[in-house]
């Protein structure tokens, strides 16, 4: 398929310098939104077509849209990081295409063909260039493409007009200090995605499904929650937001086998990186009790959290309504911390970059 070319409205009034550099000082977690966005629309007939780079504003949706009511959206989550020499690159963004694609799929969606995500990409952080943080302090300009059903129609079925955007924010570390270990707490009660679900799939649904839980969390002490499989409520599934990972005292390295959550870029990424320094790597079902036995034996040394928005986090404590587990406290020294401090200096430009992960703008 040849590529929509894009057209380019430029923000009449985009923030000031001032604004902008504030907002950057700040780098909250998704609450500024750069000068621009980019759509590109899909109908049965015409396929995706109208590919555009608009000022960032509000969108006006009828209120019979159907993504209003029956959620049919998917979403994803990257990064442009600025290097010392000013350049700026994405990591491994074709990742993100392939899995809106799967996705998309998931949910009746129609594919978006991974150049026109990549370009799609390209165009926006081209044009808000100025609002990629600066390097060297741990911040990043965050993309968030996502796409909706945008048909008017309450009909229970897959939407035959659909919106594709991209919007930006520059962000900074998703938890105050991203090496301060994090307390999760255990949903015993909820569960997140089922057999058959559309837990592998990045939809807006199951963030919802992992609210009350996460509230839950809140109220416990905790940051994050754990899911477990719905089926018997025995094997680790992930976070919320997250994917989990543990670490044995002899270096082998295990995370859930699961069709029901997300195949993250960050643990996909963790994971060759922790090959290729020559740790065993098991993807396979992990019991809750095999990590209640192994850290109550001194087996398990370390346990963390990673995903795009926070990179690496240890895990303290996971609590439960039963139990508490306490993890041993991480250092510098930690594999997690260290490979933490790979994947960072790969994707800030002070590491080599031995995989060809990113991408030049
Ligand atoms: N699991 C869930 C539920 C997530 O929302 C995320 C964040 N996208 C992840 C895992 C980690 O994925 P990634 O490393 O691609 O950000």
């Amino acid at each position: 398929m040849t590529e929509p070319a894009f057209t380019i409205t430029r923000n009449p009034a985009p923030a000031s310098d001032a604004v902008r550099r504030e907002v950057l000082a700040a780098s909250t977690f998704g609450q500024h939104f750069t000068d621009h966005m980019v759509t590109i629309d899909w109908t049965v007939e015409r396929g995706w077509h109208d590919a555009r780079v608009e000022p960032y504003g509000p969108l006006t949706l009828d209120p019979a849209s159907a993504v209003l009511h029956y959620a049919q959206e998917v979403f994803e989550g990257l990064k442009a990081y600025r290097h010392a020499d000013g350049s700026v690159h994405t990591f491994r963004p074709e990742q993100n295409a392939r899995r809106m694609q799967a996705s998309a799929r998931r949910l009746a969606l129609p594919e978006l063909p991974e150049d026109l995500f990549l370009a799609s990409i390209r165009e926006l952080v081209e044009i808000d260039e100025a609002w990629v943080p600066a390097a060297g302090e741990g911040k990043a300009l965050y993309l968030r493409p996502f796409m909706i059903a945008h048909e008017n129609f309450l009909g229970v079925r897959p939407a035959k007009t659909v919106r594709y955007m991209v919007i930006a924010s520059p962000v900074g570390s998703y938890f105050a200090d991203p090496t301060r270990p994090v307390d999760i707490w255990l949903s015993e009660q909820y569960s997140r995605a089922g057999a058959g679900g559309t837990g592998a799939a990045k939809c807006g649904g199951n963030y919802a499904a992992s609210l009350l839980p996460t509230q839950e969390a809140y109220a416990n002490g905790c940051e994050q929650v754990l899911f477990l499989d719905a089926q018997e409520q025995t094997y680790l599934e992930e976070l919320g937001g997250m994917n989990i990972v543990l670490v044995y005292k002899d270096g082998t390295v295990v995370t859930p086998e699961s069709d029901s959550i997300l195949s993250g870029v960050t643990r996909n990424s963790v994971l060759e990186l922790m090959t290729a320094a020559g740790h065993r790597v098991e993807q396979r079902r992990i019991s809750l009790q095999e990590w209640r036995d192994g850290a109550a034996s001194g087996e398990i040394v370390e346990a963390f959290a990673c995903g795009t928005a926070a990179v690496i986090t240890p895990i303290g404590t996971l609590k439960a309504p039963s139990f508490t587990l306490t993890n041993p406290t991480v250092t510098e020294a930690s594999l997690s911390m260290r490979i933490r401090a790979q994947l960072t200096g790969i994707q800030n430009g002070v590491e080599p970059d031995a995989h060809g992960w990113l991408r030049q703008l």
